[in-house]
């Protein structure tokens, strides 16, 4: 048994109350149970409890066994001094405040249905990658729906979060920020890491002040890639020539990557990090402020056309400096736009609510994702094997957030669908 399972108990008060106690033997009532405490400190705060004749307004706490409350140092915090009722398991061990007063201490154990201990420790132990999958089916689909809502504002908050990073380091610029994310979202999933390294040793700074000439910014980025060092062609010297100069201009880092640090291996040409580096160069050409392109768009059809900005000639027939591509494409494909609308704009978009505290931006980024197919990778088929099918990148982000917050580290008692069939097996117990 884990915590988590008494917090469970403890906020849906799922024990037996007849002649409740602490273990002083003071009779205890429940009046608020107080709320969830996600931050450092007590795990429930504001409860509202009498024991014997006093009415006591504070902080409930809970253990596994009243020592660990020695065991977490809480008799040195103060923020544990509110604490008006121990809530354990065990009652191992008197427990007393900063000022030597006893805490009040409720023991659950042989109060708590052990069809629900048993139900808990299915859910803890199973050895399905989704750990209810057994009790999938026995699930309706409006809890699943509205836990998988949930699961999907959660991962876009954290997702807003991770951008508000290159916000603020980035000195508060919007900028700056769509810079990063987009650098990042170019990489996909194969060169993520080369593009993040290469938004670090090419300042935006420099970008903008070249944003005019493409085939400086082409220059630079590929330069700075390490992508030429030998020229293969007169265009690729023309490259070479232009980022020679420009990088002792600005005194970058002469090719700050090499080569071998880009993946190339099972890739199709078209997803060559070189390409999308021209890709790159030409959407940073095309706009002069790339963030309120983002936000300011209003439809799937300019999402699309953002991303998808035509190449230069050389890049429509080239794949690599010096090779030819035999298919010409003037910009991105559409699945690789549609992802560069989850990865960039959408987690912009997320970022830019919370820093306003407009959900409306929120609201615009859920209704992109669900004008984008959905992704498929092994996190959704786990849930499509279960029967559930996204039908939308609303979907499968949804389905990415449930796997990585709740199924992944088995946290089922926070979770709409593990509280549902922890009540269905106490019902039925
Ligand atoms: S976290 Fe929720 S969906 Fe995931 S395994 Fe537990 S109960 Fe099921």
């Amino acid at each position: 048994m884990k915590e988590d399972f008494l917090h469970y108990i403890w906020q849906h008060q799922y024990f037996d109350k007849t002649h409740l106690s602490t273990t002083a033997g003071e009779p205890v009532q429940m009046l608020r149970t107080g709320f969830y405490n996600t931050d450092a400190g007590p795990d429930f705060k504001e409860a509202l409890l009498q024991i014997g004749e006093v009415e006591w307004s504070g902080s409930v706490e809970v253990h596994l066994k009243a020592s660990d409350w020695y065991c977490h140092q809480h008799q040195q915090d103060l923020k544990y001094d509110q604490v008006v009722l121990h809530v354990v398991w065990e009652a191992d061990k008197p427990v007393l405040h900063i000022d030597g007063t006893p805490v009040p201490t409720l023991e659950l154990k042989g109060r708590i249905n052990l069809a629900l201990l048993h139900t808990y420790e299915q859910l803890q132990q199973s050895r399905h990658a989704v750990p209810c999958a057994p009790f999938w089916p026995s699930i309706n689909e409006i809890t699943k729906t509205m836990m998988l809502e949930r699961a999907l504002v959660e991962r876009l908050e954290a997702r807003g979060e991770e951008v508000l990073k290159f916000y603020t380091t980035g000195g508060n610029d919007w900028e700056q920020a769509a810079y990063g994310v987009l650098l990042r979202g170019f990489g996909f999933k194969t060169n993520q890491q080369a593009f993040e390294l290469l938004a670090k040793a090419l300042p935006l700074t420099v970008v903008r002040r070249h944003r005019h000439n493409l085939l400086q910014v082409e220059a630079l980025l590929l330069g700075q890639a390490g992508f030429l060092t030998a020229p293969e062609d007169d265009y690729t010297l023309q490259l070479q020539k232009e980022y020679n100069f420009l990088s002792h201009k600005y005194g970058l880092q002469p090719n700050a990557l090499q080569r071998h640090q880009w993946n190339f291996l099972r890739m199709r040409p078209a997803n060559f990090p070189t390409l999308r580096l021209a890709q790159l160069a030409a959407l940073l050409h095309r706009y002069q402020s790339l963030f309120s392109g983002i936000v300011e768009a209003d439809s799937i059809k300019q999402y699309e056309a953002l991303f998808r900005v035509p190449v230069s000639g050389y890049w429509q027939e080239h794949y690599m400096p010096g090779r030819s591509a035999k298919v010409v494409q003037q910009s991105m494909g559409i699945g690789s736009a549609h992802n560069l609308i989850i990865n960039v704009a959408v987690p912009l978009l997320a970022a830019y609510a919370i820093h306003n505290g407009n959900k409306l931006y929120l609201d615009k980024a859920v209704s992109l994702l669900e004008l984008v197919k959905e992704e498929t990778n092994k996190v959704t088929r786990l849930y499509e094997e279960l029967g559930w099918k996204t039908k939308n990148a609303a979907g499968s982000q949804a389905a990415l957030g449930l796997y990585k917050y709740y199924c992944q580290p088995v946290n089922c008692m926070r979770c709409a669908i593990g509280n549902k069939i922890m009540k269905q097996n106490s019902a039925t117990a």
